[in-house]
C-alpha cells in the first residue's frame, strides 16, 4: 500500500494498493482502501476470456468496479470494522465513484482509455 499516492488505485502486477493521502477525511480514506482491497480479492470478470472489444471492455469495467465495492464491504464485515458512519460514507463513495465510471464509459472516455482500464484487470488476456 502506498499512502502518498495522489489517487486510489490497484495495481495487480505490483501487488500494490495505493490510497490517496489527501482523501477527504479518514472515513473516505478507509472506504477507498476497502474498495481497492475489493479489487484485489474480486473474482476475475465474467467476460475476461471473451475476445477483446470495446463492448467487452466497457462491461468489464462497469462489472469490476461494482464488484470491488461489493467485495470491499464484505471484507469490512468479515474484519468486523463496520459501523454506521462508515457504512453511510461507503455507500456515498460507492455511488459517487461508480457513477463516475458509468459516465466515463457511456459519455466521455475514449476507446483507448477504456481499453487501458480494462487491460489493467486482465494483463494476461491480450
Ligand atoms: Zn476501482
Amino acid at each position: 500500500m502506498n499512502l502518498n499516492s495522489n489517487t486510489f488505485g490497484f495495481f495487480e502486477e505490483e501487488d500494490l494498493v495505493t490510497c490517496a493521502s489527501r482523501a477527504e477525511g479518514t472515513l473516505s480514506m478507509i472506504c477507498g482502501f476497502l474498495h481497492e482491497a475489493g479489487h484485489a480479492i474480486s473474482a476475475p470478470s465474467t467476460f475476461a476470456d471473451l475476445r477483446p472489444s470495446n463492448k467487452r471492455d466497457r462491461v468489464m469495467v462497469a462489472e469490476l468496479e461494482y464488484k470491488a465495492w461489493e467485495e470491499g464491504w464484505k471484507l469490512a464485515k468479515r474484519l468486523k470494522i463496520t459501523f454506521p458512519e462508515l457504512e453511510d460514507q461507503y455507500r456515498k463513495d460507492w455511488m459517487r465513484f461508480w457513477n463516475t465510471y458509468l459516465d466515463a464509459l457511456y459519455t466521455q472516455t475514449k476507446r483507448s482509455v477504456i481499453k487501458e482500464i480494462a487491460y489493467n484487470y486482465t494483463p494476461e488476456s491480450e
